[in-house]
């Protein structure tokens, strides 16, 4: 089916990503692997490719888009090269730049913005900690006033660009006595004393995503650190979470969908008994209802990010699209493994590495519990 949410300047400016993608990144995608980082240059290539400037105002050398379907478009070239490209740029240009375009100060834009369009500066966003997950308000990490500075200490786990960031939006508590309520935001200056990485964290899937713990040794924040108000960080996320969660939801089809073209093509070249395993019965079937599933899933996500883009995604349109495009990926994903036989459990293959990266999509951006959870609510029963 044709899908109507993209113009042609929305398909020239994804085209143009996928190029950049196909030339330089795929035919390193292993070294990425080896190295469990996506290099610099790849951050300034799609820094100079407008990606990581979408969200970004021109006054601050960014592309000013102001159209989330450029985001939504930049995601699905993302997520066809793999998860990890999608989860990491997109916490970057998608996630972590709207808390300073929108609550930043003029201090913080100058400092950081021009950086983050052109991919000098690689952000991250610090929310979950050990004792802190789907349980946000429960988080421990403190920032307590020192004259018009803050201290902040505690630590985070599971950050996605975490060993590599060089700018954090931390969430930290402002009065340890309220829960909710108590947390306040920063954006922290990853280079400041006392600001400390652990190891890369050795993930099932996903290796070229960089996900580290951090800790915080008393870093003294200046007060201009403060991102939003005092006390009202939890808020400040809630009204966030939709465009992450319609983010998540774009990569998981895409990824998918791609994997499932690549999962098609195979089952028409591999041949066991004399003919093509697609052309059994059994898997041909299979493979209809995947291609059917994908295709339902891609018009609901294309229904949400037009809302989104016109400023009416509610947080409960968004807990569904993401609950729903999330766990149909990992189906699709499992059979396609299934279809490529013994090969789809070798790490060289495509399809095993698509599914071992498509795991944390049903846990992380708020497990597919949490948007059950809130999407029940809603039901008022
Ligand atoms: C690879 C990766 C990258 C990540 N990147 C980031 C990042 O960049 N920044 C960041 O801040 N965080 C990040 N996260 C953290 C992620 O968002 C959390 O892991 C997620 O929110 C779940 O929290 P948790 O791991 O503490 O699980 P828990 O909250 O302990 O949940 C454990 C289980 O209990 C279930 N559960 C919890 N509460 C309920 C409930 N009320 N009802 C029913 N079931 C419930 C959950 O669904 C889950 O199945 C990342 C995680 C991973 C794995």
């Amino acid at each position: 089916m044709d899908r109507t949410i993209y113009t042609d300047d929305h398909r020239q400016f994804g085209s143009a990503v996928r190029d950049y993608l196909q030339k330089n990144v795929l035919p390193n995608a292993e070294q990425y692997i080896d190295d469990k980082l996506i290099a610099r240059d790849v951050w300034r290539g799609l820094g100079e490719q407008g990606v990581l400037g979408l969200e970004i105002p021109e006054a601050y050398d960014g592309g000013e888009a102001e159209d989330y379907r450029f985001n939504a478009i930049a995601q699905e070239e993302l997520a066809a090269v793999s998860m990890a490209f999608a989860s990491s740029v997109g916490i970057d240009f998608d996630i972590v730049t709207p808390y300073i375009v929108k609550l930043g100060t003029e201090e913080q834009k100058q400092q950081w913005l021009p950086q983050i369009a052109s991919g000098e500066a690689v952000a991250a966003i610090g929310m979950t900690e050990p004792s802190a997950g789907s349980d946000l308000a429960a988080l421990k990490s403190t920032a307590v006033r020192s004259g018009d500075d803050w201290i902040l200490n505690g630590s985070k786990t599971f950050i996605t660009n975490g060993y590599t960031c060089d700018v954090a939006v931390i969430a930290a508590k402002t009065n340890v006595e309220a829960r909710a309520r108590g947390i306040s935001l920063f954006v922290v200056d990853a280079s400041l004393p006392g600001f400390q990485r652990g190891r890369k964290l050795d993930k099932v899937g996903q290796p070229e995503a960089d996900t580290a713990e951090l800790f915080f040794d008393d870093v003294r924040l200046p007060a201009s650190a403060l991102v939003g108000e005092v006390d009202r960080g939890f808020v400040h996320m809630m009204e966030k979470l939709p465009q992450e969660r319609i983010g998540s939801a774009v990569a998981n089809v895409a990824h998918a969908k791609q994997i499932l073209a690549e999962t098609v093509e195979y089952a028409r070249e591999r041949k066991a008994f004399g003919q093509s395993i697609g052309s059994f019965q059994h898997n041909k079937f299979l493979l209809a209802d995947l291609v059917t599933k994908i295709e339902m899933a891609q018009a609901y996500v294309d229904q949400a990010v037009a809302a989104h883009a016109d400023g009416k995604l509610t947080a409960i349109d968004a807990a569904k699209v993401k609950y729903v495009s999330a766990e149909i990926q990992n189906q699709v994903l499992d059979s396609c493994v299934q279809l490529h036989g013994g090969y789809g459990y070798m790490r060289e293959y495509r399809a095993a590495r698509a599914w071992m990266d498509a795991r944390v999509t049903r846990i992380w951006a708020g497990s597919s519990e949490i948007m059950k959870e809130i999407i029940g609510r809603d039901l008022q029963l």
